[in-house]
């Protein structure tokens, strides 16, 4: 099968690669209907984290079930599917109380390279959630979605404590960003503040709910929210980029007692103690339990309540990925869609 290898650096190359198979009898292979470049697998092509040799890249994947290993029980062949970016058993102390990406059996998808053709499915029982019926084409970039920036985006959401009479801060306007406002908005928050200095980007926050739009960033960007909050700072803030400013920018932008759901994949972020052991901050997040959140995003989705496939602004074949991850690391594109 043909699936994307990150050799060095911004050298992303489609080249033939083993086809998976089933190796464990709770494993599922499916073939992708659609995968996507994740802007966490930018940190890896920009060489901030290390690439050691041909690695498979991409841990997006919907698809239907080709086959199954003899353990495998609730997962069919022929179904659709959609799964996380770790597999997880789903039925462990952890995973029972929500937090399916530090199951005790989770493993990582992205070595197994899901910008490809076929993809091999650990734990498929516990992993992966059917859609009611195969869906139409148009509702595959939604669902697609769910498999990561929705569902993180609404971990965010749900960890900053989202909801009815809340005034929401979305620090980040990549796809998490955004769709971490859609999530605030279903959350029910009174008022949703995207910050982004992004034209398209602001649109697509307004569209998915976003009341107010703050370009400052950094010191100036929280003096902002500070005036638009009457000097308190949000109840909510989803932290979605992952760097030290962004991080203090969301814990500076909290009111007293109010909550910091971060998403962001931090990267060389110090917390410095004094400081937050004043700020009253609560902090939640880290790498979302995507499987959580599943089953409820994709019956938003099948009945259309939401479009998070928005996100995605370009949409090119499997074999152009190189393209997608220079047009997401340009910041021409949001998010980059592929079609194996
Ligand atoms: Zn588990």
């Amino acid at each position: 099968m043909r699936g994307a290898m990150l050799h060095a650096p911004g050298d992303i190359r489609v080249e033939q690669r083993a086809d998976p198979k089933i190796e464990q009898p709770t494993d599922a292979v499916i073939r992708l209907a659609a995968t996507c470049v994740c802007g966490s697998d930018l940190w890896p092509y920009r060489g901030i984290e290390p690439v050691t040799g041909p690695a498979p890249m991409g841990h997006e994947y919907v698809g239907i079930v080709e086959e199954v290993g003899s353990e495998v029980r609730s997962i069919r062949p022929g179904q659709f599917v959609v799964g996380s970016f770790f597999a997880s058993d789903n039925t462990c102390e952890i995973c029972r109380a929500g937090y399916q990406s530090s199951c005790i059996h989770r493993e990582l998808m992205g070595p197994l390279g899901a910008q490809a053709e076929y993809l091999r499915v650990p734990l498929a029982d516990g992993t992966l959630v059917a859609t009611p019926e195969v869906p139409s084409d148009d509702l595959v970039p939604s669902l697609l979605a769910a498999s990561d920036v929705l569902g993180t985006g609404w971990f965010g959401a749900v960890a900053a404590e989202a909801g009815p009479g809340k005034t929401v801060v979305v620090v980040g306007d990549g796809a998490v960003g955004l769709l971490a406002v859609l999530a605030a908005k279903q959350l029910g928050a009174e008022r949703i503040i995207a910050m982004s200095r992004h034209e398209p980007r602001q649109k697509l926050a307004i569209a998915y709910g976003a009341t107010d739009i703050v370009t400052e960033r950094g010191d100036a960007g929280v003096a902002r929210i500070k005036e638009l909050t009457g000097g308190l700072g949000a109840h909510s803030v989803v932290e979605a980029v992952g760097t030290q400013e962004s991080m203090m920018q969301a814990i500076r932008a909290t009111r007293p007692g109010g909550h910091v759901g971060y998403v962001g994949v931090a990267h060389g972020v110090t917390l410095p103690g004094e400081e937050l052991f004043f700020s009253h901050a609560h902090l939640h997040g880290g790498p979302a339990p995507v499987r959580r959140f599943l089953p409820e995003l994709i019956d938003l989705i099948c009945n259309r309540e939401i479009d998070p496939g928005k996100v995605f602004d370009l949409e090119l074949p499997l074999d152009q990925a190189a393209e997608g991850y220079r047009a997401m690391d340009e910041r021409r594109a949001i998010k980059a869609l592929l079609r194996p």
